[in-house]
C-alpha cells in the first residue's frame, strides 16, 4: 500500500472479481445490507474478466459513487487483484472477501468488532466449508496444519479470503504468486495481534472455481519462500553458508576416511568412490557459500535502495526529528 488518498474512510471492502457475472448483483445487494451502517467504500478489482463482469461493475459504480472499480488490463491472479485493492483503498479498516458469494457479507460486522476490541487482524474460519473434499478441503486441511506449525502464527484457516485488517498491518506488504493466504504471517512479522472467528461459508452456485489441484504445488513452494523469508530474510548467509559449512564438514569426514583406507585399510584412492564424494561435498559447500554471499548483496540492495528499514516502529514519544 503506497500512498493514501486524502479522503479517508472508516471501512474499505475489497472484492476481487474474475468472471463472476452472475454473482455481482446479488453480492452488491448483500453488501448494501451491511455497509450502510458504516462510512464505507467498496473497491471491486476486475481481474481481466472475459464475461460481462466489468459492465455490471461499472453499472453499480454509476449508481453508487462509493463503489470504485479498478479494472486490470489482464488476468493477474487473485493475489495481484487484492494488492491492487490495497493500493487504491483509503479505509482505516480493510475487509477482503471473495466475489463469488461463498463468503457471507453478514459476517463483516463481527470481524470489525474484533478490530475494535484491539486486534489488528481478524481472520475468518470456514468452520463448515462448502467445497469439494478432495480438491479443496483435504489439501487445505494439510496446508493449514503445516503453515501453522512452520510460521508460528496459529490459525485454523489461512485460505479464507474473508478477513479484516487494520490499515497499518498492511502497510509495506508486497505479495507475489498465491501468497494472499500468508497475509496473517506477514502481519505477524510486523507484530500484529491476530484472532480468528468462525464465519459462514456457502457453496458456489454461479460460475466455477478458478483453482484445482495444481494449487497445492504452488502453495507448498510459496510456503517454502515464506519460511525462508521469515527465518533468513535479514541474514541469508546463515542458511546458505550453514548448508555450505555442513557440506565442508562432510567433505572433511569423507577425506579422513579416504586417507584412513589408503594408509591403514589397504584400499587405494581409486578403489572407493570417496574421492568423488569428498570433491562433491567440497564443491557444493563452496557454491552454497558463494550463493549466500550473493543473497547478502541482494538483501542489502533491497533494504538500501528502497530505504526499507529492518525493523517496524509501532509508536514514538517525544521524538521530534521529522517523521
Ligand atoms: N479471482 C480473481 N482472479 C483470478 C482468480 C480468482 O480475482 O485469477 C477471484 C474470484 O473472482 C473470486 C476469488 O478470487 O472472487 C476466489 O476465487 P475462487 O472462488 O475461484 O477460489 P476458490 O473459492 O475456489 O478457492
Ligand atoms: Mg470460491
Amino acid at each position: 500500500m503506497k500512498k493514501r488518498p486524502d479522503h479517508s474512510r472508516a471501512l474499505s471492502i475489497i472484492v476481487p472479481i474474475y468472471n463472476e457475472e452472475d454473482n455481482i448483483k446479488p453480492l452488491y445487494d448483500e453488501l448494501m445490507q451491511v455497509c450502510t451502517s458504516y462510512d464505507y467504500e467498496i473497491i471491486y478489482v476486475n481481474d481481466g474478466s472475459t464475461d460481462n463482469s466489468l459492465a455490471l461493475l461499472n453499472e453499480i459504480a454509476n449508481q453508487n459513487p462509493l463503489c470504485i472499480v479498478i479494472n486490470l488490463r489482464r488476468n493477474s491472479g487473485q493475489t495481484a487483484a487484492m494488492m491492487a485493492g490495497f493500493d487504491h483503498c483509503c479505509g482505516d479498516a480493510i475487509v477482503l472477501l471473495d466475489g463469488d458469494l461463498q463468503n457471507d457479507p453478514a459476517d463483516i460486522p463481527r470481524l470489525l468488532e474484533k478490530l475494535d476490541e484491539g486486534f489488528d487482524l481478524c481472520s475468518g474460519w470456514r468452520q463448515k466449508r462448502k467445497d469439494t473434499w478432495l480438491t479443496k478441503k483435504l489439501p487445505s486441511m494439510i496446508a493449514n496444519k503445516v503453515i501453522s506449525k512452520i510460521s508460528g502464527v496459529k490459525l485454523k484457516d489461512y485460505g479464507c479470503t474473508l478477513k479484516a485488517y487494520k490499515r497499518e498491518v498492511l502497510a509495506d506488504v508486497q505479495l507475489y504468486g498465491e501468497m494472499h493466504r500468508f497475509l496473517p504471517i506477514y502481519a505477524g512479522w510486523q507484530g500484529a495481534k491476530t484472532t480468528e472467528i468462525a464465519v459462514n461459508h456457502r457453496a458456489r452456485i454461479h460460475g466455477t472455481s478458478n483453482y484445482g489441484l495444481e494449487r497445492i504445488g504452488k502453495v507448498i513452494l510459496d510456503l517454502l519462500v515464506v519460511t525462508f523469508l521469515s527465518g533468513y530474510s535479514q541474514k541469508p548467509i546463515y542458511l546458505f553458508g550453514g548448508f555450505g559449512l555442513l557440506n565442508h564438514f562432510f567433505a572433511l569426514i569423507t577425506f579422513i576416511v579416504m586417507i584412513y583406507f589408503k594408509f591403514w585399510g589397504g584400499k587405494d584412492f581409486i578403489a572407493t568412490p570417496l574421492p568423488l564424494v569428498a570433491t562433491l561435498f567440497f564443491l557444493m559447500g563452496f557454491i552454497s557459500i558463494l550463493l549466500g554471499l550473493i543473497a547478502e548483496l541482494l538483501i542489502r540492495t533491497y533494504h538500501e535502495s528502497q530505504n526499507k528499514p529492518t525493523y517496524h516502529v509501532e509508536s514514538k514519544q517525544n521524538f521530534n526529528g521529522g517523521d
